[in-house]
């Protein structure tokens, strides 16, 4: 019988909690995929393991660019490797409130995760874990509460979350989207959608026994989180470690920081 290696995939996996989450799943005895957008960077960053012994190497990866994606899944099928972890990370916290940034911050935090989870899935094994990195930005106390019900309604179709998204970058730009009951921030929207996203994949892939949960790191001290955040980086990367190597019969389909249950 061939055993084959607990594999974990990381994105945006060049600096901060990607990098770190990569460390930790390494030192866990994972091989580990650092995917980075420019290669150059994930090629450094997984230099920088080299000597520690750790099995960690890179591969381009821009969430942004559909190419990138399916070049991404295609070299995976030809070398014949199979995901038992997918940590979804990159992300942009972009400055300005505009109809620009509402596009790009929803196309790399949630259409990205998206588009890899769907382009990756093929390559999860049955059992695989799934980790959508979020934020506490993106619990729904700040949207209206028609808002609310339509983001967790149980029956959200994929399509009527992408027309969500659609109609916030639309409101924006507009200038109607206070009226229409949205938050002022294109990075909370962005992660209400990722959160939804997480409920949704975690229906469609139970006949696999994936499991797809959503992790809050906390405040972290990244180039995304300031100098000034409460905790250090390794600290953020047990959150999403934790959701990663959860058990077989670990829960699915829900939202933790430090491995409790946080409130949509
Ligand atoms: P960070 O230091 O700014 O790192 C972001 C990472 O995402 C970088 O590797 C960046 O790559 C990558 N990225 C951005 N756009 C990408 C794209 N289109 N394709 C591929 N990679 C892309 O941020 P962080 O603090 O580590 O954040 C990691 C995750 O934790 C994010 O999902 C963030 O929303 C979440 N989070 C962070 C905090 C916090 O306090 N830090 C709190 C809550 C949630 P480049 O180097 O190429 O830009």
């Amino acid at each position: 019988m061939t055993v084959h290696p607990l594999t974990a995939l990381v994105t945006g996996g060049n600096r901060g909690l990607g990098l770190e989450t990569c460390r930790q799943l390494a030192d866990r005895g994972y091989r580990v995929f650092l995917t980075a957008r420019r290669a150059a960077d994930g090629e450094a960053a997984a230099a920088g393991f080299e000597r520690s012994g750790l099995r960690i190497g890179s591969r381009p990866l821009d969430v942004d660019d559909p190419s990138s994606i399916a070049a991404l899944a295609e070299g995976l099928t030809r070398d014949d490797i199979a995901l038992d972890v997918l940590v979804n990370n990159a992300a942009v916290s972009l400055d300005g409130f505009d109809e620009t940034v509402a596009r790009e911050t929803i196309r790399t935090n949630f259409r990205g995760p998206m588009q890899v989870t769907d382009a990756l899935a093929p390559r999860l094994r049955e059992g695989a874990s799934l980790v959508m990195v979020s934020s506490g930005a993106g619990e729904l106390t700040g949207f209206s509460a028609k808002l609310r019900t339509a983001f967790l309604d149980p029956s959200l179709t994929r399509a009527a979350l992408i027309a969500l998204t659609d109609d916030f970058i639309a409101d924006v730009a507009d200038g109607t989207f206070q009226r229409k009951g949205w938050p002022g921030s294109a990075y909370k929207v962005s992660k209400a959608a990722l959160n939804a996203l997480t409920r949704i994949l975690a229906a469609e892939l139970k006949p696999r026994r994936i499991r797809v949960n959503a992790v809050c790191p906390g405040w972290v001290r990244t180039d995304m989180g300031g100098p000034h955040a409460s905790r250090s980086v390794a600290e953020g990367a047990r959150s999403i470690v934790w959701a990663a190597t959860l058990p077989a019969d670990g829960p699915t389909g829900g939202f933790f920081r430090d491995g409790r249950p946080i409130p949509w």
